[in-house]
């Protein structure tokens, strides 16, 4: 059995795989690979999947399966795979390190600093305590977001789709609603057809006006250019954004708009989380081995 690894896991998946069979990182034998690991970088789409002759399992190290032709792998029947709950605190704990960041001004301190710039007058910073965050995608990430922010004493919201109850948030039926009482709105629904562009000039009219907006969901639930005009206009504070369009981002109206905090896709690239993914994929592909 061949193994391709087709994007970056941990240094140590390959050695442990071994055992089950060979393990490359050469993406050109991809016709002879019976499993391939991706994360988000590699995109298979049916074209890839064509090329495929003996893949018999996807298995995607993270959550989103949007870079993955779904539908098309099971009529080839290849079975898909995610490591759904691997990636919960590191997302989570990105999300809150760039929601404290902006109201503490963190990157234009450390930057004047850096400059020889004693700017103590004009770095004015505000409070999470007392404020609104309302989460769109109230699942995994979502919540292990709400109950960090309950520990600031935020008040905390969830839109309402596929959320029955919560004990961490106060549920709101529509999504305009969230967007018009929160003061920080964070993005952690999937990509699918009715959230791609879902945050656009149109919903952006419901947002509080100074409002953070944190997305470290998907690029495309955001029209970048809407959200750039809503920092120029001042309707949003600040944008902060893990996800992009492209990784990296080409031509992004977002890199030169004010008061936007940028990461290169890394929400998952914590150590802790690298070290689950790799335990959950040596589980899959053991099963794997077992059945066959
Ligand atoms: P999850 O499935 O546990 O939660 C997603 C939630 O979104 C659901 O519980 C539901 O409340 C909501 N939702 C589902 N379909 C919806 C729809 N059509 N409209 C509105 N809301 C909907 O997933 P999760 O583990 O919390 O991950 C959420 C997303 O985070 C993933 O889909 C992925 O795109 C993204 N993610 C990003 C990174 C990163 O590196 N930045 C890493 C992991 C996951």
């Amino acid at each position: 059995m061949l193994i391709l690894i087709s994007d970056a896991f941990d240094k140590t998946l390959p050695e442990k795989l071994k055992k089950y069979g060979e393990v490359t990182d050469d993406k050109n034998r991809l016709p002879e690979a019976e499993i391939v690991l991706v994360r988000s970088k590699t995109q298979a789409t049916r074209e890839y999947i064509d090329q495929a002759k003996c893949l018999k399992m996807i298995i995607r190290g993270g959550v989103g399966l949007d870079n993955i032709d779904i539908e098309y792998a099971e009529q080839k029947g290849i079975a898909v795979h995610n490591t759904a709950d691997a990636s919960t605190t590191a997302v989570a704990e990105l999300t809150f390190a760039l929601m404290i960041a902006m109201p503490n001004q963190l990157v234009r301190a450390q930057q004047s600093m850096t400059e020889g710039k004693w700017i103590k007058k004009e770095l004015t910073r505000t409070e999470l305590m007392g404020k609104t965050l309302g989460i769109l995608g109230m699942g995994r990430i979502g919540t292990a977001l709400a109950i960090r922010a309950r520990a600031f004493r935020m008040n905390i919201l969830c839109w309402r789709p596929l959320v029955y109850f919560s004990d961490f948030a106060v549920i709101r039926n529509h999504l305009e609603e969230v967007l018009a009482e929160s003061d920080y709105i964070s993005l952690h629904m999937p990509l699918v057809d009715s959230t791609r562009g879902i945050i656009n000039k149109k919903t952006l009219a419901s947002v509080k006006k100074g409002a953070y907006m944190i997305n470290t969901g998907r690029g495309q639930c955001v029209i970048e250019e809407d959200i750039a005009a809503a920092l120029k206009e001042g309707t949003l504070a600040g944008y902060a954004s893990d996800v992009w369009y492209s990784d990296p981002p080409e031509n992004s109206p977002l890199i030169s708009a004010p008061n936007v905090l940028m990461t290169p896709h890394i929400g998952a690239s914590s150590t802790e989380n690298m070290q689950r993914i790799g335990e959950i994929i040596e589980k899959l592909i053991g099963d794997y081995a077992q059945r066959h």
